[in-house]
């Protein structure tokens, strides 16, 4: 029988601000619990991908001071520590975060030191929004050069379609600044065909692929990485059930992929949970768990040397 909760995991599509704990924002809002629940967690299946980004108006709300997200990027690594993961990729936006007069920059180092006072290895990744104009995009690149971290483009795909972001890409591809791009979540398989016309060859979620057999070639090719959070699709529509999720097709195809929780709040779920559901609904065993984490490494934003320590200890188990 394995064991979900020590298995050690990496966890590469993490959003900062949907992963806060409940208990904190009760305390910091002075609420109690139940009212705080409900303005956090998703219900288990909302209307759509725009219905479930509404839960993040609340964590944001609060992580407008540098103590508050030290502190929830802190409290976050002692959860993931918890589930076992021994290497997580936290993404968040940081100009959601200057409404109370803080700069993109205190912002961004206020997380840094959050992840520096955690008790597990976290990176950080700066997600563009697709509701932002073209310039507070540019100055998400202009932060990533900065700070050196690699960038994503979040949001809603529906209202947004990742076709319209072409030129932000061709400036990433320019700088070299590596990336991941949420597409092919909810979106048509267009928004999946645009990512990799960007050449990304990590894609957040990208589950419409196995609507096209010449996507899953062209993701072949380019050896592209998918991103996958099982319960959060269930959640937002993009697959109707946890038997009928795409991810044991793609794996069983040979594609590259991770499991992530997306979001541990708004979803309620554990990465260790995660792993058991898929154990029980696909029946796959501890090898199976083992791959799918090397897939993560051989991706994940580090260097090889770093990679290197991570795989030596998932080969021990
Ligand atoms: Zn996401």
């Amino acid at each position: 029988m394995m064991m979900y909760q020590t298995f050690p995991k990496v966890e590469l599509h993490l959003h900062l601000d949907g992963s806060m704990r409940i208990q904190t924002a009760c305390e910091l809002l002075q609420l109690k619990e139940e009212i705080v629940k409900k303005k956090m967690e998703a219900p288990i299946s909302c209307d759509s991908l725009t219905d479930y980004l509404q839960v993040f108006d609340l964590p944001i709300s609060l992580l407008q001071t540098k103590e508050n997200l030290t502190r929830v990027t802190k409290e976050l690594g002692e959860d993931l520590k918890q589930d076992g993961v021994i290497y997580a990729e936290v993404r968040f936006c940081p100009l959601l975060h200057i409404q109370k007069g803080l700069t993109p920059q205190e912002v961004i180092e206020a997380v840094l030191e959050g992840i520096s006072k955690a008790p597990v290895k976290m990176n950080l990744i700066l997600c563009m929004m697709r509701h932002f104009s073209l310039e507070q995009n540019q100055m998400i690149i202009k932060l990533a050069q900065q700070y050196h971290l690699p960038l994503d483009l979040a949001g809603d795909e529906a209202k947004y379609p990742t076709e319209h972001f072409s030129s932000l890409f061709s400036e990433i591809n320019q700088y070299h600044i590596p990336f991941t791009i949420h597409a092919g979540e909810s979106g048509n398989i267009d928004s999946l065909q645009a990512a990799f016309s960007f050449q990304a060859k990590r894609i957040g979620h990208g589950i419409q692929v196995v609507n096209s057999e010449a996507l899953l070639q062209e993701a072949d090719q380019q050896k592209v990485h998918f991103e996958i959070c099982p319960t959060s699709n269930i959640q937002t529509k993009a697959v109707s059930s946890y038997e009928k999720h795409p991810i044991a097709q793609l794996y069983k195809m040979g594609y590259s992929l991770s499991v992530n929780t997306d979001n541990r709040t708004v979803s309620h779920i554990t990465l260790s949970e995660e792993y058991e559901k898929l154990a029980h609904t696909f029946h796959w065993n501890q090898e199976d768990f083992k791959k799918i984490n090397f897939n993560a490494i051989d991706v994940a934003f580090l260097n090889e040397e770093e990679k290197e320590k991570l795989k030596a200890i998932i080969k021990a188990v």
